[in-house]
Parts: C-alpha cells; sequence; structure tokens
C-alpha cells in the first residue's frame, strides 16, 4: 500500500478519522490526506516524497514560506533555554510591544495560545466590560471553536441559531445571534430589538472561513456605528487576517477602528500563538486588574513568542505587503484568465496575502452567494491540481495563502498546471 495510504490506515486506528483537525482528513474532496514529512519555503513533501507547492501554509501563519532560517534559529537558540516558565518573560513584553506598535487599535494586548482561545476570551471580556449577554455574529464567519460560536441562522432574520455541534446545548447558545455577513439592514434591525442586551458583533472583517468574502463599502463602518451607538463592543477577529491582509490587518486597509482585536496565526509564525487587545480601558477588565478571569498555562510560551516575533520583525521589512499582495494578485488573476480560456465559470479575487476561487461567474459577497459554487467541479480540480504538484486547500469553502517564497517561477509553475487542469474538467 503507498505509504500516505497506510499512515492513514494506521492514524485512523487511534486518531478519530485519522487527523486532529477535520478538514485534513480530505472529506470533503475525497481521497487520501497527504502526510507531510518536511516543508520548506513553497514547498511541502509528503510521505512518498511527492513534492507541492503549497497555498495551504499551515492555514496561514507559513507568510515567510516554510522553516524560514531566521525563523528556525530563534527556535532554537530559545529552546536551549527553557521550552515553559510558566512566569513572565522579557519576550513577552516584546511580542505585546510590537503588537501594540503596528496596530493602533491595540494599546494593551494578553497572548494566548489558540485563535479559539483569543476569541472565546474577547467574548467573556466584552461580556463582563458591557454587562450585557448577546452577541452577534455572521453566518459563514468561523471564530474558533467556542461553544457559543459554533452556532448557525435559524429560520427566521432575527431568530437565534441552532447548534453546528453535537454537545452544545441550545442553551449554550440562546445569546447568539446570527446574521448574514454583508446585510447591515439585518444587523440595524438586530439592534432596533436587542440594542440594549447586546455586548459585541464579533465578524470577520474580511471572511475567510467561506472562502474568501470581502465586506462591502459601508459594511464595517456600519458595524462601528451602530457598536458606539448602542454602547456594544465591536470584536474585529483577524485570527486569520491580522498581519496577513496587510501589515495593520484589514482595520488598517478599511480605515475602521475596532474595540477589540483577536490574533493568531501569523503572530506565531508556526507555533502556538493567539492574542485579544483592545483599548486600555477595556482590557484593564481582565484578571488580575478587572474581573474579567482568564488564563493560560502556556500562554506566552517563550519558544512561540519568539518566533512570533521574529516573524513580525521580517514583515516590517519595506514592501513586504506590497510584493506578497502583487504575487498573491498575479495567482488569483492568472487562475481566472485560464479559467475564461477553458470556458469554465470561475472566478477569483485575493488581498495582501490570502486569495479566494470560485467556481461561479463573480466574485461573491454573501454566505448565500458563496454556496452557490459548484462544490463537484472545485473536487475534480483539486485533485487534477494535486496530481501536477500543488496543494490547495481540501475544501471549496476556506481561503488560500501566499508566502513571501512563492516567487514569479513558482506562480507560473502553478498556473501552468491550472491550464491543464481547468482543460481536464
Ligand atoms: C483559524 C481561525 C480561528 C481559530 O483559530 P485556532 O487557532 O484554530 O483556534 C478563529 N477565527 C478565525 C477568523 C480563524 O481563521
Amino acid at each position: 500500500m503507498p505509504r500516505n495510504a497506510s499512515l492513514f490506515e494506521r492514524a485512523c486506528q487511534t486518531i478519530p478519522g485519522g487527523v486532529n483537525s477535520p478538514v485534513r482528513a480530505f472529506r470533503s474532496v475525497g481521497g487520501v490526506p497527504r502526510f507531510v514529512k518536511r516543508a520548506q519555503g513553497p514547498y511541502i513533501w509528503d510521505a512518498e516524497d511527492h513534492r507541492y507547492i503549497d497555498y495551504v501554509g499551515s492555514w496561514g501563519p507559513a507568510i515567510l514560506g516554510h522553516a524560514h532560517p531566521d525563523i528556525v534559529r530563534v527556535v532554537q537558540e530559545t529552546a536551549v533555554n527553557g521550552l515553559s516558565f510558566g512566569a513572565p518573560t522579557e519576550g513577552e513584553i516584546e511580542i505585546a510591544e510590537a503588537i501594540a506598535a503596528r496596530i493602533p487599535s491595540i494599546e494593551k494586548v494578553r497572548l494566548v495560545s489558540s485563535g479559539t482561545e483569543a476569541t472565546m476570551s474577547a467574548i467573556r471580556l466584552a461580556r463582563g466590560v458591557t454587562g450585557r449577554p448577546k452577541i452577534v455574529k455572521f453566518e459563514g464567519c468561523y471564530h474558533g471553536h467556542a461553544d457559543s460560536l459554533l452556532v448557525k441562522a435559524g429560520s427566521g432574520m432575527l431568530t437565534f441559531g441552532n447548534p453546528t455541534s453535537a454537545g452544545v446545548p441550545p442553551e449554550f447558545i440562546q445569546h447568539t445571534l446570527v446574521l448574514d455577513y454583508n446585510r447591515l439592514e439585518a444587523v440595524e434591525a438586530a439592534f432596533k430589538e436587542f440594542g440594549s442586551e447586546i455586548a459585541c458583533i464579533i465578524v470577520e472583517p474580511i471572511a475567510g472561513n467561506m472562502n474568501l468574502v470581502k465586506p462591502v463599502p459601508g459594511f464595517l463602518e456600519g458595524l462601528r456605528r451602530l457598536c458606539t451607538e448602542y454602547g456594544a463592543l465591536l470584536i474585529f477577529d483577524e485570527v486569520m487576517t491580522g498581519f496577513r491582509a496587510g501589515p495593520q490587518g484589514v482595520q488598517g486597509l478599511a480605515g475602521v477602528a475596532p474595540d477589540i482585536t483577536t490574533l493568531a496565526k501569523v503572530i506565531g509564525g508556526g507555533m502556538p500563538v493567539g492574542a485579544f487587545g483592545g483599548r486600555a480601558d477595556i482590557m484593564e477588565h481582565i484578571a488580575p486588574l478587572g474581573p474579567v478571569y482568564q488564563a493560560g498555562t502556556l500562554s506566552g510560551n517563550p519558544v512561540a513568542v519568539a518566533a512570533g516575533l521574529a516573524t513580525l520583525r521580517l514583515l516590517s521589512e519595506e514592501g513586504f505587503y506590497d510584493r506578497l499582495s502583487a504575487q498573491t494578485a498575479k495567482l488569483a488573476h492568472g487562475l481566472a484568465e485560464r479559467a475564461r480560456a477553458a470556458k469554465v465559470p470561475f472566478s477569483a479575487d485575493s488581498v495582501g496575502g490570502m486569495f479566494g476561487i470560485y467556481f461561479r461567474e463573480g466574485v461573491p459577497t454573501t454566505f448565500e452567494e458563496v454556496s452557490e459554487s459548484d462544490v463537484e467541479r472545485f473536487k475534480k480540480f483539486f485533485h487534477a491540481m494535486l496530481i501536477r504538484g500543488v496543494y490547495l486547500a481540501p475544501s471549496a469553502f476556506e481561503a488560500g495563502f501566499v508566502s513571501s517564497t512563492h516567487d514569479d517561477a513558482v506562480i507560473q509553475a502553478t498556473l501552468d498546471a491550472a491550464e491543464e487542469a481547468f482543460a481536464a474538467l
């Protein structure tokens, strides 16, 4: 049996579904997941020594490409001094200062170990600060797997949602209002009805968990206005977009300042780091200063923080995001061009080092439109690219990621593969 298949079979004996995060199992595209043996720059190698150009990038963190020598060195140098202390370190101050210096809406920041922890803590903080129970989220936005966020829209516009996972009692999500992304009227209606009970809106300011969906003009500004008017807090979940869409995340691109920002992925440089931060008067509600409890044994882990800090420093190089955006746009345009030549209904979009590909005409702006993508076509395209050495996200509803090591030759090789793959559809 080929090695990927035999490893998968073995994994399934002791790991549920053979994976430690469900999308890795290839369920939505079919076939055998590739077990990664090593990675370097824009490439990953599987257990059978096949090389792939990687557009998953660990789902976002690998913005400098895999195994960047400076990051690897700093990890090694930090590790020899001990892996974890459960006491404060200077590195934590440095990364907090680096984050606050780069993102103007963040005055104070608390480190955690994942995006899920960041959003869960941010919501507790918003509820603690406002003394209100309800939260607003949008269909198709993912904010990690905390109970109150695993919820999809109910039947009516202003009904509370239904759990998207077994094990989440309806009572746990009774305060979560799920609305349509990019439909400000619905948010206005929700605030009219429940305004005095809403603690916060949590939103991916560019949605990257229903493929890639950008906010329509006025949407983020409208959320800001409503939160201010009703005394609710605006949380931008920039776990994916932070230091990925641009040097100050989406808030820098849009010119809209949230009250709280959540970060992870890029800020860990491939190690487990998350963070949530915002105005000092809000952040000072957290223990030990305030009544909102939040803690973590490995929070601010010295090795992870060192990797994150080294990453942030490299991202500050002059012109980094201009180059990254240009490469990503080149890929998106090139894919759309080749699909057009093959007469495949397709569109593509990008921002910073993120891109979306959609098997439909036109770039979608709503969850409903994204859902109209031709999933069967995507599956065929995914496998046609995979056998040609290009590793795309194994789902039609995930964003793609480009790193600074995806140079012209790598993009061209991808487009050459795509030309054949589209023709094969
Ligand atoms: C990935 C992601 C999360 C969850 O982060 P984990 O580190 O996987 O817990 C939360 N929000 C957004 C926007 C994400 O993309």
